[in-house]
């Protein structure tokens, strides 16, 4: 009754439940398909590629010693997958097939092709309910629909896991040997160029790792979550969203140590826990509108009538958005930061997101591709749902009117400018006033490399709020 662990985005064999599952059902064997046409298509971020190709080499070692081989096989794109999977069930005789699910448009696509086919030829295909806490779909208003609140979607959440909490699935034990040998794991994907060695080693692979990145967090750090996560200067976050996205660590295993540290308690207790323990619910949240409003994953706003919005073609501007050239010292260093180390602090994921959407009046849709190629963490849930609340275009947005001022912001959360001083050594030499906003100041200190403001603020907000406006007007 042989088995097939098909790993996707979950690289972990810890509380992997469709590992688990499988090795209950018979001897298994693991299989991992690179398919680069769809990561291109998906604009998947070289850095996040190498980062699953790092991990896959530390799960090797670890399937290794559970005597499960791993195999890789390489088809173009998804629509090669069912043909790819049923020709290896064929050659290992295998009877029945595990995956943990995705909620993406194509991700369901996918794998409704693969049940379709091989169910066709007697083989059992089996999705299992991984990466949240709550299968989607479940957590629905009292007349049956999705939330599109998330205060209360949160509710909701809290008030079933106060009855029960989703357990972490036993580790397997090891199975007898397999006579298949595993495959190497690739070290690069043509089409995905190899990231820096600083990048890199900001990212360490592993499940290992992973668990002592969150260990430390929740000793050094989680008392103090909710009063640092906002300044982009401290390490006052998690950093684990790259090893949540890549599964390499599980929501459960986050959520048992966060109540761990809190005696047990979801919504109470320990200020920082329990707002960190909100942060994995938007998290949850994203994936559920992901799966009910799938319009999202097709490159649709949430709230349809925004796609009237009189987004601007302005190349220039994107680029200097995207290159870090605006002249608001806050936005540029924060997309250089996104540059060169795969990762943007969530405070300034929301200020340049709503820079780009809001005083550049540019489609988000540029902005989330951009991410999208750049983030070690990228998700098509988080990333689509934090750039639709930031451009006010998504389920439960910041209102149209809220605009955040680039300046006031980099004042407010890098009081001291350390931040900006990391990222822009042109302007190391000004001080913790003058260095939010050099544009104020270009005669008297002579800032003559860094660029001018390529927007006016006053004008730009309201050409913005016409904007919405005017939407709202026209409806
Ligand atoms: P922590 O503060 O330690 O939070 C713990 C975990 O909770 C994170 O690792 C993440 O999995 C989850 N989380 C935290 N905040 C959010 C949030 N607002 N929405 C959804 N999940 C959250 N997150 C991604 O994982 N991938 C993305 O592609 C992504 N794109 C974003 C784009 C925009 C425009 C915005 C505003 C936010 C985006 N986020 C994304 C959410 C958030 O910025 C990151 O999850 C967070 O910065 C990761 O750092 P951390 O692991 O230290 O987070």
């Amino acid at each position: 009754m042989t088995q097939v662990i098909w790993l996707r985005n979950d690289l972990r064999t810890s509380d992997n439940t469709a590992l688990a599952a499988a090795m209950a059902a018979g001897p298994t064997v693991a299989l991992y398909l690179i398919t680069p046409g769809q990561w291109l298509a998906h604009d998947d971020a070289p850095c996040k590629v190498d980062f699953w190709l790092r991990n896959l080499g530390e799960l090797s070692a670890q399937l290794r010693a559970l005597n499960v081989p791993l195999l890789i096989r390489e088809v173009e794109d998804w629509q090669a997958v069912p043909h790819a999977l049923l020709k290896l069930c064929r050659e290992f005789d295998v009877q029945g097939v595990h995956y943990n699910e995705e909620y993406g448009v194509n991700e369901r696509r996918r794998d409704r092709a693969v049940a379709a086919l091989l169910s066709d030829c007697g083989i059992r295909v089996r999705g299992h309910v991984d990466q949240v806490l709550f299968a989607p779909g479940s957590v629905l208003t009292q007349s049956g629909g999705h939330f599109k609140v998330y205060s209360q979607f949160r509710k909701q959440c809290l008030s079933r896991l106060d009855v029960s909490l989703p357990p972490c699935v036993p580790s397997p034990a090891a199975q007898a040997p397999l006579a298949i040998s595993s495959d190497p794991v690739p070290t690069a994907v043509a089409g995905f160029p190899r990231p820096t060695d600083y990048l890199r080693a900001l990212w360490p692979a592993g499940e290992a790792f992973a668990q002592r990145r969150l260990a430390l967090f929740v000793e050094d750090d989680l008392d103090q979550y909710h009063e640092r996560r906002d300044l982009p200067a401290e390490p006052g976050t998690s950093q684990l969203s790259a090893y949540l996205a890549a599964g390499v660590i599980s929501i459960r295993q986050c959520l048992h140590a966060a109540l761990g540290y809190n005696r047990g308690e979801l919504d109470s207790g320990n200020t920082g826990a329990t707002t960190w323990i909100n942060e994995l619910l938007w998290r949850e949240f994203y994936k559920h509108v992901l799966d009910g409003h799938p319009q999202v994953s097709m490159h649709r706003a949430f709230r349809s009538e925004t796609d009237a919005l009189p987004w601007r073609r302005a190349p220039y501007e994107l680029e200097a958005w995207q290159q870090g050239r605006t002249g608001f010292p806050i936005i540029d260093a924060a997309m250089r930061q996104l540059q060169e180390t795969g990762w943007m602090h969530n405070r300034l994921r929301m200020v340049v997101a709503m820079f780009l959407s809001k005083n550049l009046l540019i489609d988000w849709r540029e902005g989330e591709r951009w991410f999208m190629r750049h983030l070690i963490d990228g998700d098509l849930a988080a990333n689509n749902g934090g750039w639709q609340w930031s451009a006010s275009t998504g389920t439960d947005s910041v209102p149209y009117f809220r605009l955040f001022n680039p300046i006031s912001q980099s004042q407010r959360f890098d009081p001291d400018g350390q931040f900006l001083r990391r990222w822009l050594p042109e302007l190391q030499h000004l001080d913790k006033r003058d260095i939010h906003n050099p544009a104020a100041h270009r005669s008297l200190f002579g800032v003559t490399e860094y660029p001018a403001p390529i927007v006016d603020l006053g004008a730009s907000r309201a050409r913005a709020l016409d904007a919405f406006r005017n939407l709202s007007e026209a409806r």
